[in-house]
């Protein structure tokens, strides 16, 4: 930075603000620099506190079927604005809210996609941009990607339903029943998220330290994306025991509850 006058780093969006929130303890000036994230989606959070710290975040979108979704640009607006790489897909979405079928258009993508879903959702819309892509025909915009199947914290990523599953057992174990259990999306500040793992109080007594490590040892088990997953979780203490009833929506319980997923118009 003292030599070059900027820096660009690429990396998952929570680690991006963890090496902030370390520069800034270090009391170092990040202002100028430039970060690329992905791996998990970026909120209105993480862009304000990056913002303050004088630092441009662009975004991308990358799936593990499709390869390069999407990435932004300096113009975009509202945080995680991204140009659909339409040279490479096509993206419409489909009848359910907000999900979003991809198509592959290029013989070089990483698996032959035909209207295919991907669990993710997001916004499209188009519009003209003044920017290199715009220029190239790239009208096209995906914003607020989300995930309906996995849970992405620090760049790792768990199906929903596997945890769901260690969770059901456990509880099984301590003598409670299918609606005593849910994950609970927390958001902490500078848009990091923790999981609260909500068990109601109708369940006995619970030793906190040992259960959480009973989910993490379990998920370590299922297979090798699970355990880096659980290696890296258990650094962060990603999981917290919370004793409180499942927020019920419509009349159902969600294996995980996100109080505000979408903000659109930031
Ligand atoms: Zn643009």
């Amino acid at each position: 930075m003292k030599k070059n006058g900027t820096a660009v780093l690429r990396t998952y969006t929570s680690s991006a603000v963890r090496a902030v929130q370390a520069a800034q303890e270090h009391g170092m000036n990040l202002s100028g620099s430039f970060i690329f994230v992905g791996g998990e989606p970026l909120t209105p959070e993480h862009v304000a506190f990056m913002t303050s710290a004088g630092i441009e975040v662009i975004p991308r979108y990358v799936t593990t079927e499709a390869g390069l979704v999407g990435a932004s640009c300096t113009n975009r607006k509202n945080p995680d604005e991204m140009h659909l790489y339409q040279d490479r897909l096509a993206v419409i979405q489909g009848p359910e809210k907000r999900n979003l079928l991809v198509t592959s258009i290029l013989p070089t993508t990483p698996k032959l996609l035909l209207n295919a879903d991907l669990g993710d959702e997001g916004l499209l819309t188009r519009r003209e941009c003044g920017c290199t892509f715009g220029k190239l025909g790239m009208n096209m915009f995906v914003s607020n990607v989300r995930s309906r199947v996995k849970h992405t914290g620090e760049g790792m990523s768990v199906y929903v339903s596997d945890l769901e599953n260690i969770l059901g057992k456990l509880i099984k174990r301590f003598g409670g029943s299918p609606g005593d259990y849910q994950f609970r999306k927390i958001l902490e500040v500078g848009g990091l998220e923790r999981i609260a793992v909500v068990v109601s109080p109708a369940v006995g007594k619970i030793n906190e330290n040992l259960f959480i490590e009973e989910i993490l040892n379990n998920l370590s088990g299922l297979n090798d994306r699970c355990r880096l997953a659980a290696d890296m979780w258990r650094q962060i203490s990603m999981f917290f025991l919370v004793r409180d009833y499942p927020t019920v929506t419509k009349g159902q319980k969600q294996p995980l509850f996100i109080s505000d997923p979408f903000r659109p118009g930031l």
